[in-house]
């Protein structure tokens, strides 16, 4: 049965090789593999650099400590490519030529067992493989009645030299059109959905809207070159996938979702003494607290008459796997404000964290949800409902765009004066 099985399958290989049309020749280039630890902790994710899309692929585990991988892809250029480095979770990366693509044999060190799903990236044209750290006894995807391939029986050799990391450094420096020239201001709620309402009965749409309309003033005033694209600009109700689409379709580079935080708590002392604000960016969420916010933004979905689909946490899984990109931006700004917010508005931080907010999953672009402050604080209410606190808000997050701003052009900047 064994024998069988491999022999087939070779037979199936050759099969690939000798039938994939090799007419229109596109080439593709694979530039680098490039590992990181995912940010649950849980694994790994192997990247493919290419410079265009593979027709497709196949992965198999003929033996725990091996992967191998098939990527067709009609005319194949691997000139640039250099082998990776040994590390003690990827003992070897090899990856074989073959005439209608290549191969890559991943051999794993030792007491490393992983599941493997191949997701190709949303953004780009890379190929992801995610790992999934499990025990020897739950891989489900060992093929062991399988041998492994050997790929040098059928074509080029193996490429030489390492150019395997672990961190992207070109990953910063990537927006859709190479340039950050739109930005999309989204006041959260409005019309219909009040959102949360605090100490003296302000409304956290009202507040949210105000602070929008500002942070857009000052980036009209001050950074001609970026253009600000608005969710709302009166009190009016817009669904969560509206906005994205919003942002979408004018191509926004960045998402800056602005809201006000509410605790409720059966203890009114704990309830009115939550203060600090928080900023977002678009992952699972790491703690109950995050969570929590995450749910009451997203709860917007009921005042909605079309529902927009709600985000499971497959969705983040594989959003995660193949946004790096997105979320390296989106971290970056989210760190960003969060320092402006302590340092320069000397407003309280409650840090920088992730969770599943639909409206930044429905926006396709890097981006960050603020939450501004706790309206169930009556100081922190009377701040954020005064003209003051509001422009002092709203300067804040200007600051932090027009840094962004600044050192992403200058890294681009460097990177056209380099090549
Ligand atoms: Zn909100």
């Amino acid at each position: 049965m064994r024998v069988l099985k491999s022999t087939l399958l070779v037979f199936f290989c050759i099969q690939f090789l000798l039938q994939l049309p090799q007419a229109q020749a596109q080439n593709t280039e694979l530039n680098r593999i490039s590992a990181v630890e995912r940010s649950d902790g849980q694994g790994y994710v192997v990247r493919y650099h290419l410079s265009s899309p593979v027709d497709s692929f196949e992965v198999y585990q003929p033996a725990e400590n091996l992967i191998q991988m098939i990527l067709y892809s009609s005319d194949l250029d691997t000139v640039n490519f250099r082998k990776p480095d040994p590390t003690s979770v990827f003992s070897s990366i090899d990856v074989y030529s073959l005439p209608t693509g290549f191969a890559v044999d991943i051999s794993l060190g030792e007491g490393h067992y992983f599941n493997t799903n191949v997701y190709p990236d949303q953004n780009r044209k890379d190929l992801l493989l995610a790992l999934t750290s499990v025990s020897r006894s739950g891989m489900t995807g060992l093929n062991e009645d399988m041998q492994p391939i050997d790929w040098g029986h059928y074509a080029g050799d193996t490429f030489a030299d390492s150019d395997f990391s672990f961190f992207d450094d070109d990953e910063f420096s990537r927006f859709n059109g190479s340039s950050l020239d739109v930005v999309v201001i989204d006041a959260g709620h409005g019309g219909r959905d009040p959102g949360s309402i605090g100490v003296g009965g302000v409304r956290e749409a009202d507040i949210a809207l105000k602070v929008a309309l500002k942070v857009g003033e000052y980036i009209e005033q001050n950074i001609p070159d970026l253009k600000v694209v608005y969710t709302r600009t009166d009190d009016s109700f817009v669904g969560l996938a509206e906005r994205g689409q919003i942002a979408n379709e004018n191509d926004g580079d960045l998402f800056v979702s602005i809201h006000a935080n509410s605790f409720s708590h059966s203890n009114v002392h704990r309830q009115r003494s939550a203060n600090g604000a928080e900023v977002y960016f678009l992952g699972m969420a790491r703690s109950q607290s995050a969570l929590d916010v995450m749910k009451r933004e997203n709860a917007v979905i009921r005042f909605e008459e079309e529902q927009t689909q709600q985000l499971t946490e497959e969705d983040l899984l594989i959003y995660e796997l193949t946004n790096a990109g997105n979320m390296r931006i989106s971290e970056e700004l989210a760190v960003q404000i969060e320092q402006q917010f302590r340092e320069r508005a000397q407003r309280r931080s409650r840090g920088v964290k992730q969770a599943g907010f639909q409206v930044l999953y429905e926006a396709s672009m890097p981006g960050v949800l603020i939450e501004m402050g706790f309206i169930s604080n009556p100081d922190e209410a009377r701040f954020l409902n005064s003209e003051y606190g509001q422009a002092i808000v709203a300067s804040a997050i200007f600051r932090s765009i027009r840094d962004f701003k600044l050192r992403y052009d200058k890294s681009q900047n460097r990177q056209t004066s380099s090549n």
